[in-house]
C-alpha cells in the first residue's frame, strides 16, 4: 500500500478533536495508541449482530462469536509467527500475561533461584517477580545500562549462575526507546539452559516480531498499544512449557471435567483462559492486526523513525535539553527534561496548546532512580503522527520553556 498519512489519519475519528480550541496532537502513544474506525466498527458490529458467549452454545450466535474469537487467535499466531494457536493465550494485557507466567511457571522455581531483569523494566516486569519472592527465597539480579541507555551485555552474561531460573526483559524500553538485542540475549540465556520472557508491550506495536526466529519462551503484549481495544493482551508461550504449567486461575472454560473430588483441565490454550474472555475485544483486536497489516509494519517503522529523527534534531538544539535514551536504532519515544523545569509543569503547558505528552516515572521508578531524576516528559509517536505535528510540538515546547526562562 502507498503510504498516505492523511488517509490513515482519516481512519482515526479522535484525531479530528480539539483540546481547548487547539487541534489535538496526540504524542502519548507509548501509553496507549488511538483506535481506527475498523476496530471501533467491529466492536459495534459485534454488540449489535453477534454477541453471545463463546464456547458454550450450539446456537448460531454462540458459534459465530466462537469463530470470531478463534480466528483472532489465528491472526495473532500469524502476526508473531507462532507455531500453533495452542501457544496463544488471551489475557487482559501485558501485565496479566507476566503475572500468569510468574505465578504458574514461577511456581515451579526452586528455593534460592535467581531471576535476571534489567534496570529499564516497566513495573509490570518487576513486581510480579517480587510477589513470587514472598513465597520463595528468590533473588532478583538487575542488568545496568550505559550512558546511551543500552544494556550492559557483558554484565548481563556475568549475572548468570547455576542458580539462574529465568531471564525476563523488555524488547523495547518504554522510557529510553532502546531496542534491546533480544535475539542475542535469548541465545545466551539458552546456552545457559535458562528460559526467557520478553516483554513486548513496546515491541509488537512497532517492529516485526517473529517468536520462532527470536526463539523466546514467552512473549507478551497488549492490544491497546497496537491500535486495538483495551482489556486484551496476549501471552505467547512455547507449547512444551505451557503444557507443563499449572492453570493460573480456575473457573469455567478452563476445565475438562469437574467433580468435588477431582477436576481435570482443558487443553491449551483454554487451560489458561478461565471465565468469559473479552471476546468482543479479542475480535476487535484481530481488526487492529488487520489494520497494521494493511498499512505495513515497515511503513509504520519508517514513519515513526522519520518523526523521531525530526523531533530529536530540533530538540537537541534547545538550551537546557536533556534527552534520556540515545541508543542508535531506538524506537520512537523521546523522554526528556529541560533545565530544572518540573515535567508536570511542562506537560500541563503543552496540554494547553493541544499537545498530549506523558509526564512522570512511566511505571519505571527503578530506572528513574538509576538516572537520578524524579521523572521525565515523554513524547511518543505512532503511524498517524505527521511532520507538521512534530513542528507544532516543537513550537509549543519552545513557548513553554520560554515561560520558565529557557
Ligand atoms: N511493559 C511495558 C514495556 C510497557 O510499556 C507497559 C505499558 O506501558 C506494560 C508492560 C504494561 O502494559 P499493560 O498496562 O497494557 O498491561
Amino acid at each position: 500500500m502507498e503510504f498516505d498519512v492523511q488517509a490513515i489519519r482519516r481512519r482515526f475519528p479522535i484525531l479530528s478533536r480539539t483540546i481547548g480550541g487547539k487541534p489535538l496532537i496526540y504524542l502519548d502513544n507509548a501509553a496507549t495508541s488511538q483506535t481506527p474506525d475498523m476496530v471501533v466498527g467491529e466492536i459495534e458490529r459485534f454488540y449489535t449482530r453477534s454477541k453471545a458467549n463463546v464456547h458454550r452454545g450450539v446456537h448460531t450466535l454462540s458459534q459465530e462469536a466462537t469463530d470470531l474469537q478463534e480466528s483472532a487467535r489465528r491472526a495473532v499466531r500469524d502476526y508473531i509467527n507462532a507455531a500453533s494457536e495452542r501457544e496463544i493465550i488471551f489475557t487482559r494485557g501485558t501485565t496479566e500475561a507476566i503475572n500468569l507466567v510468574a505465578s504458574s511457571y514461577g511456581g515451579g522455581f526452586p528455593e534460592g533461584g535467581e531471576i535476571i531483569l534489567t534496570v529499564m523494566e516497566h513495573h509490570a516486569n518487576i513486581v510480579p517477580w517480587q510477589l513470587l519472592q514472598r513465597h520463595k527465597n528468590l533473588k532478583l539480579k538487575v542488568v545496568d545500562i550505559n550512558e546511551r541507555g543500552e544494556l550492559d551485555l557483558e554484565q548481563y552474561r556475568s549475572l548468570f549462575s547455576d542458580c539462574t531460573v529465568m531471564a525476563s526483559f523488555c524488547h523495547v524500553s518504554n522510557v529510553l526507546g532502546t531496542v534491546n538485542p533480544v535475539k542475542e540475549m535469548i541465545a545466551y540465556a539458552h546456552s545457559r539452559g535458562v528460559p526467557v520472557l520478553v516483554d513486548g508491550a513496546q515491541g509488537a506495536p512497532h517492529l516485526p516480531v517473529d517468536v520462532r526466529d527470536l526463539d523466546c519462551d514467552f512473549y507478551v503484549f497488549s492490544s491497546h498499544k497496537m491500535y486495538g481495544p483495551t482489556g486484551v493482551g496476549v501471552l505467547y508461550g512455547r507449547e512444551n512449557l505451557l503444557e507443563l504449567m499449572p492453570p493460573y486461575q480456575g473457573g469455567g472454560e478452563m476445565i475438562g471435567k469437574v467433580t468435588f473430588e477431582h477436576t481435570t483441565f482443558a487443553d491449551l490454550p483454554f487451560k489458561f483462559e478461565a471465565g468469559t474472555p473479552d471476546f468482543v475485544g479479542i475480535a476487535a483486536f484481530a481488526k487492529a492486526i488487520e489494520f497494521i497489516r494493511e498499512v505495513g509494519i515497515g511503513n509504520i517503522e519508517a514513519q515513526e523513525h522519520r518523526l523521531l529523527r525530526l523531533a530529536t534534531e530540533e530538540m537537541e538544539r534547545m538550551p537546557g535539553m536533556r534527552i534520556f535514551g540515545t541508543a542508535p536504532g531506538k524506537s520512537a519515544v523521546i523522554s526528556f527534561l529541560v533545565g530544572d523545569i518540573h515535567p508536570y509543569d511542562l506537560g500541563m503547558l503543552l496540554d494547553k496548546m493541544g499537545v498530549a505528552v506523558r509526564t512522570g516515572h512511566h511505571c519505571a521508578e527503578p530506572l528513574m532512580d538509576r538516572l537520578g531524576i524524579p521523572g521525565t516528559v515523554r513524547a511518543s509517536f505512532a503511524v498517524y503522527n505527521t511532520e507538521e505535528e512534530v513542528g507544532a510540538f516543537i513550537e509549543a515546547l519552545k513557548k513553554a520553556v520560554k515561560i520558565f526562562g529557557y
